[in-house]
């Protein structure tokens, strides 16, 4: 079975490889000139654009694996939700897309406020293609503490945390995090297509 993530972030690459177990290969290694527009409006919808792309590319013998992942503040109206990789416009960094949602709350005069983070794991092969989703919950701050993690890290507590995921250590936001939960579900589909694939 051979195993492609859609992405060329060798972070996410790592980070699917030490969760599921499996040895996986990148999309910038089998297709680097592979361009994907993600036009839907949701991440499940995303997350097929981009598996559905790199699954026509390297074909019947491989299962396909992607991600699409934000924030959303339902105080904002969700924003930045599928927005967030571009919150502070096309071709912004990180940093850019902190500092843009904490101008937003604070245009608002909102110090914490209810968010959550949305990771939608799809899967493809010649088996079919299926969707799973995992959320982790908290507030928001206006306010930058910390400096671990990445994105949007420093401003988001979690649920049944004091400290942002900024100041956390890195163990905890492993054990509960959007990517692990949908990783968690994935990894009976994995197993299953394991043996549909020998
Ligand atoms: P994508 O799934 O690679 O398109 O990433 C979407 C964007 O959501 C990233 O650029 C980050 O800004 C944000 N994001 C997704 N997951 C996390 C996370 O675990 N921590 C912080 N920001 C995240």
């Amino acid at each position: 079975m051979e195993l492609v993530l859609a992405s060329g972030n060798r972070g996410k690459i790592e980070e699917f490889r030490e969760l599921l177990g499996y040895e996986i290969r990148s999309m910038s290694e089998l297709c680097p000139d592979i361009e994907i527009e993600e036009s839907a409006d949701t991440f499940a919808g995303n997350a097929l654009i981009k598996a559905r792309a790199v699954y026509e590319r390297v074909g019947e013998g491989y299962i396909v694996i992607s991600d699409d992942s934000g924030i959303s503040v339902p105080l904002l109206g969700g924003e930045p939700g599928i927005f967030s990789a571009r919150y502070a416009g096309e071709g912004a960094d990180d940093r850019e897309n902190l500092l843009h949602l904490i101008s937003k709350l604070r245009e608002r005069a909102i110090e914490r406020t209810p968010a959550y983070y949305t990771a939608a794991i799809a899967i493809k092969s010649s088996a079919g293609e299926y969707v799973v989703h995992g959320w982790m919950h908290g507030d928001v701050i206006a306010q930058i503490r910390g400096d671990g993690g990445f994105g949007y890290d420093p401003c988001f507590i979690p649920e049944g945390y004091e400290k942002s995921l900024g100041e956390l250590e890195k163990s905890v936001k492993s054990e509960i995090s959007h990517r692990a939960r949908a990783l968690e579900l994935a990894k009976p589909i994995l197993k299953m297509l394991e043996r549909v694939h020998t």
